[in-house]
This record gives structure tokens, C-alpha cells and sequence, in this order.
């Protein structure tokens, strides 16, 4: 069968029809549609698979060793900036090894388009010794999810499969051989110590780990997804090139009639040395074309000198963003063809709040009370309030990650900055701002912070949110005062209310607590679309 997918899509369907138990999964551009996908498959309903979403990717990756500690397949999803948060379970899981299938997909964002950073999540897997394979196309994307579960369970390791945003947002046409393959059955760890990683355990599997990545190696240089290819096979060439991921179906657009120059494609790692070797052996120069950090031009270059290896950190290939078929071109000295008139695509415009967004009424009412201040400052999160740093809002000053504004407003208040204020939104609250919130409560921090509400993880495309319901609690059982817990509607008419209750919070000296709750207009909207069709 073949079906037009999305790379999301057809990394969701290899993950279903591989067999998964679970996915674990917290919502990030680019890797949310895998998830979506699953929980609207009829396998998912036929079977009851774990598909809700999770509090974070450190809750997401420990789950899904729980499932796979006794013997089910688990699929672990998240973007790039994901990882930092579950890289602790992720690291520590090579120690432990897998007994059910891992594998975690980490969709990465060169460009940054919806992202802080440019981050390889390669570094990640090799950091934790385990393999990764990183498809070059759609149809690879769905065909490894079944290799990587049975690569997990063989090695007794995760496997990472790291995808890039056009990887993951792109369609292609994808041939669905297989039938849905059987779910695991209940099974346990044939040495269940490694799952306690005591120092004498972790220190023993540590060594087993090392000895291991001869084998892995191997495996890359043998693997089906890897391959290096000669146009003539014992001719020395003055060019060889060395291909990621993506980069393999890009250096096939540039040269549609055959690439002149031998090629190794690599989607499997670690990096098969031996293949690496053979084209050195066979080539004068080699450039490398990778999307995201210049990892494997580092690790051959460094041997082999930069005279030799060419690619981002020589700048013969852009050193930031993501690659293209035009870049590639570039990097050999090719004309890139012009396929659109500048009229014909879209104008770039500047992100914006959703015209109605209860977020624009807490910043206008944010904005007329700190004027008063003048040292105010305003820590944000990660969410669709982050646009309040642009106009006209200009209210906040800070967006580092994932539950920062709560610990950065009470470091700044601990330094005597006052007012001090963090805006977050109640996904990224659950994320990972409620142990700020602790932190903040137990040094009695004189901090406001405003916890702004809109049922739903909004950016993302409206997934549910952990806390719904539950925000007044959640604050009151980590320690806020029921009296600096302040609940409200954020609508135009009540802007002075809002005003008042931000001015007497910022004054008590303590931490308070104002949750303006409105629900994201846009979710809203979908909703009332919805209800409409079924009654129809
Ligand atoms: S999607 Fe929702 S929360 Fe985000 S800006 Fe639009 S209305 Fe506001």
C-alpha cells in the first residue's frame, strides 16, 4: 500500500506497525504530529496504546523504560530542546539497557524556526554510547522504526532516531509493506540488577557499554542504511562526499543523472570508520554535508586536517541553519535555479498574539502597572506569551527555557531587584516551573508570578495541558497563600481588576500567585467547528 505522509506521519506509522505499547510524548515543533498521528490511529484505539500526553520528556523517557522494563515497546518523542530536559533518564537508560524496545525520536530545528537553539541531538546520542540513525528520506523514516525497535531490543539499548524540521514537515510518497506486527508480551529483565544502578551495577555496565561500541560500530559499517558508493570502482577521484541524513536526498537533487563523486551515506551511527577510511583512501578531498553541528567533519577532520575535510566549519558549507538543495548546490560551486518570482512567495510578516488572546489583556495590564516601577522586570517562559518581548507589548525581558521565568524572577528578587515577576503559561508550569515555584515558596521569595492560563499548550497547536483544573491546587499544595492566590477572568473589561490585583501582589512581600484563565481563542474556536460539524 502507499500513502502520501509526513515524515511525523511516517515515523508514526513505522512506530504502530513496529508494535509499540506506548508513546511518550511531550509537544515540540517539529516532532508533535508523530504523536497526533498516533493518538488518531484506529491501531491505537483497536489496541489501547499509551498515547495521552506527558508532563515533560524527562516523565515521557522514564515511562517509557517503565514499559519497556517489563518487555513492551515504547516510542519517546520530543524536540530538540526536549532532550536537555530527559537527559538524564536518556543517558542513564544505556547504563540500565532496555528490555522492550526504546526508541526516542528527537526531531531537531536548524533555522530555529520555532526553537532557542540550533542543538545537534547527535551529540546526545553519542554522549550516551547508544546508536542512532537519522533517515535520509520519508520512505527510510518509516522503514527504520520497525529496524530501530529491533535494534533496541537486540543490543539491549534506546535507539535515537533524530529527524530535522524538512525531514519531519515534508510529505512524500511511502510503501507500507507490513501489517500491524504484535504487541509485545509481559516479560522481565533477564538481569534485573542493571536496572538498579547502584555504583557497583552502573560501574560494571559501563564497561559492558565501551566493549559494546565495536559491535555498534560494525553494525553502522554493515547496515543496510548505510552505503558507500563509487561511480567507477578503482579510479582515484579528486572529490568524495560524505553524506547525512537528509543531505543524501539533497546531493540527489543536485546531481539528478548520477553524482560524479564517490558517496557515503550515512543514516547509521556511530560513524562506520572503516567506510570513512575507504573514501579517504579513494578521494583527495571530501566534503562533508550534515545538517545541524559539524559532527562528522569534526571527528574525520580532526584526523584527517581541514585541507582534506571540507564542510561547515570551513565554510564551504553554511555554518548556521538548515541545509537546502540550494546550499548544496552552492557547496559545489553549482547555480542554484531561480523556481519562484519574489511575488509569488509569501512575505515574511512578524509573529503575533492572536487578535482576542487573553494573553494581549495581561500584558496591557502588566505593561500599565510596572510602569510604575521603575526597575520592574518582567521574566517570561516558553509559550506563545513569549511574543511578548515584540511590539507593542515589549513587556518581558528574559526567554531561556522551559520553566526559567519562575527560578530567573526569584535569583533576580534574591539580588534585590523589585519588582520581580515571571510570566508562564500552565503547560510550561507543569513542565517544569512548579519546582521553582518550591523553591521560590521556601526562600520566601518576594516574586509575583503569573501563571497565565489558557487550558491548553497553545503553540504547539492546542494538546492537552497536565494541569487543567488543577492550577489552584498544584500552587496551594507547593505552599502559596491561599490569600496571594489570585484567580481571574482576563477580558478588556476587566483591565482594572487585573491592574489592582497585579499592583497589591507585587506589594506583598512573599510569593503570590495570579492565574489569569482564559481559554486560548483558537482552540476555543476549533472546538465550537467541531461541535457544529457533529451536530450537522
Ligand atoms: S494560539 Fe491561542 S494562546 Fe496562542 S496567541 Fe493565539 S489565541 Fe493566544
Amino acid at each position: 500500500m502507499k500513502k502520501l505522509l509526513l515524515g511525523d506521519q511516517a515515523i508514526a506509522l513505522g512506530a504502530l506497525n513496529a508494535g509499540i505499547s506506548g508513546v511518550y510524548a511531550y509537544p515540540g515543533t517539529p516532532s508533535t504530529e508523530i504523536t497526533e498521528f498516533i493518538q488518531g490511529s484506529p491501531i491505537t484505539k483497536e489496541r489501547g496504546i499509551h498515547s495521552r500526553w506527558c508532563t515533560n520528556e524527562k516523565t515521557a523517557m522514564e515511562a517509557a523504560l517503565g514499559a519497556s522494563y517489563v518487555g513492551k515497546r515504547a516510542l519517546v518523542c520530543m524536540k530538540h530542546v526536549g532532550m536537555n530536559v530527559c537527559a538524564d533518564p536518556f543517558v542513564n537508560s544505556a547504563m540500565s539497557g532496555v528490555n522492550g524496545g526504546v526508541v526516542v525520536l528527537v526531531a531537531d530545528d536548524p533555522s530555529m524556526h520555532s526553537s532557542q537553539n540550533e542543538q545537534d541531538s547527535r551529540f546526545y546520542a553519542k554522549f550516551a554510547m547508544v546508536p542512532s540513525l537519522e533517515p535520509s528520506n520519508q520512505q527510510e523514516a518509516y522503514d527504520m522504526m520497525g529496524y530501530a525497535f529491533e535494534l533496541s531490543e537486540q543490543q539491549g539499548l534506546p535507539v535515537m532516531v533524530r529527524v530535522t524540521t524538512r525531514m519531519a514537515h515534508s510529505r512524500a510518497v511511502v510503501e507500507i509493506a507490513d501489517a500491524p506486527r504484535a504487541e509485545n508480551e509481559l516479560s522481565f529483565p533477564k538481569t534485573p540488577g542493571n536496572y538498579v544502578l547502584l555504583p557497583a551495577n552502573a560501574t560494571r555496565r559501563n564497561k559492558e557499554v565501551i566493549a559494546q561500541q565495536v559491535t555498534l560500530e560494525n553494525m553502522a559499517c554493515e547496515s543496510q542504511y548505510n552505503a558507500l558508493i563509487f561511480p567507477e570502482a578503482g579510479k582515484r577521484y579528486e572529490k568524495g562526499v560524505v553524506t547525512c541524513g537528509i543531505a543524501y536526498n539533497y546531493l540527489m537533487e543536485t546531481f539528478p543523472d548520477g553524482v560524479p563523486f564517490p558517496v557515503l551515506k550515512i543514516t547509521q551511527y556511530p560513524i562506520p570508520k572503516k567506510l570513512i577510511k575507504e573514501l579517504a583512501d579513494a578521494c583527495d578531498q571530501i566534503l562533508v554535508l550534515e545538517e545541524g553541528q559539524p559532527i562528522v567533519e569534526e571527528l574525520i577532520g580532526g584526523v584527517l586536517g581541514s585541507d582534506k575535510v571540507k564542510g561547515r566549519l570551513t565554510g564551504d558549507v553554511n555554518r548556521t541553519g538548515e541545509l537546502t538543495p540550494d546550499t548544496v548546490k552552492a557547496a559545489f560551486g553549482l547555480a542554484c535555479e531561480k523556481v519562484y518570482e519574489k511575488s509569488q512567495v509569501v512575505l515574511p510578516r512578524p509573529p503575533a498574539l492572536c487578535q482576542g488572546c487573553s494573553h494581549r489583556d495581561v500584558y496591557t495590564a502588566l505593561n500599565d502597572v510596572i510602569n510604575e516601577y521603575p526597575n520592574a522586570k518582567v521574566f517570561s517562559d516558553i509559550g506563545c506569551y513569549t511574543l511578548g518581548a515584540l511590539p507593542p507589548f515589549r513587556t518581558i525581558s528574559s526567554c531561556i527555557d522551559m520553566g526559567a521565568s519562575i527560578t530567573m524572577a526569584k535569583g533576580a528578587a534574591d539580588s534585590g531587584l523589585f519588582p520581580a515577576i515571571a510570566v508562564i503559561g500552565d503547560s510550561t508550569f507543569t513542565h517544569s516551573g512548579m519546582t521553582g515555584l518550591l523553591d521560590a515558596i521556601n526562600s520566601k521569595a518576594s516574586i509575583t508570578v503569573v501563571i497565565s492560563d489558557n487550558l491548553t499548550t497553545a503553540m504547539t497547536g492546542g494538546q492537552d495541558s497536565a494541569g487543567t483544573g488543577r492550577i489552584e491546587s498544584i500552587c496551594l499544595g507547593l505552599g502559596v497563600e491561599p490569600e496571594h492566590l489570585r484567580v481571574m477572568l482576563p477580558i478588556p473589561k476587566n483591565h482594572d481588576e487585573l491592574c489592582n490585583i497585579i499592583r497589591e501582589e507585587i506589594e506583598y512581600k512573599g510569593v503570590s500567585v495570579i492565574v489569569p484563565r482564559r481559554e486560548c481563542i483558537q482552540v476555543m474556536n476549533r472546538k465550537l467547528k467541531q461541535k457544529r460539524a457533529n451536530k450537522a
